[in-house]
Order: structure tokens, then sequence, then C-alpha cells
């Protein structure tokens, strides 16, 4: 298995994991651009954004519910937070593993970079 994000969800290698299910692993981002900044993924490889297709209507639900979960755990709920999915190169997508990132505890600008 040559995907990083694969081996944490096996366990594999480490990573700060804040919140999972059977379905998706979260765990805090190792270059965080917040001072909460949790990916979520799922369990099952998909590439990224452009490939959740309508099999995965049900799975990409469920990144953003457990989203939700994280916010609340770590305290951003009421103050808000910011969800980002990239797809590829312009977006700067680094690895190719479908995660949301979970950003909060400061304020968010708009347009984004
Ligand atoms: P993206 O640029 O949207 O593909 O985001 C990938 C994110 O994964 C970046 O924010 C990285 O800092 C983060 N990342 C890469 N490797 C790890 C790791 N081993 N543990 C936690 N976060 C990671």
């Amino acid at each position: 298995m040559d995907c990083i994000f694969c081996r944490i969800a096996a366990g594999e290698i480490p990573a700060q994991i804040v919140y999972q299910n059977e379905d998706v692993v979260a765990f805090r981002d190792v270059n965080p651009q917040s001072p909460v900044h949790v990916l979520v993924i799922p369990r099952e490889h998909v590439q990224g954004p452009l490939a959740l297709g309508d099999g995965h209507a049900a799975l990409a639900g469920k990144l953003i519910a457990a989203a939700a979960e994280v916010a609340r755990q770590e305290g951003i709920a009421e103050s808000g937070y910011r969800l980002v999915m990239n797809e590829g190169r312009q977006a700067q997508q680094s690895v190719f593993h479908v995660h949301l990132h979970v950003l909060g505890g400061r304020p968010m600008h708009w347009p984004p970079g």
C-alpha cells in the first residue's frame, strides 16, 4: 500500500486521530494552517473529489457529517469553520486520497488564496 492516508487509516503510520468510525478517520494535519486543522478521510481509497461519483454519495455525506462532529469536539462549531477539498494541480492537491480539511479557530478570509 503506497498511499500515506491509507496507511494512516490502517494504523500503519502514526497520526493524531481525533475521531473515527467504520467509514472515516479524522486526524490532525501535520502542517496546520489554523489553530484547528483536521483532515477527514474515507477508509476507502478514492483519489480525490473528482473521483467521487454517485456511488460515493453516502460516503461524501459521511465526510461532512464527521467534520461537523470534529468541529463540535474541537470547540469551533459555534464560532464557525471552513471545509476545503482540493482537486488537482491548480488547487494544490498534494495527497491523492480524498480528504476534507476542517479549518477553524481563527477568522477566515474570502476569497481564499
Ligand atoms: P492537500 O494539499 O489538499 O492534498 O492536503 C494534504 C494535506 O495533508 C496537507 O495539508 C499536509 O500537511 C497533510 N499531510 C501530509 N502528510 C500528512 C501526515 N502524514 N499526517 C497528517 N497530515 C499530513
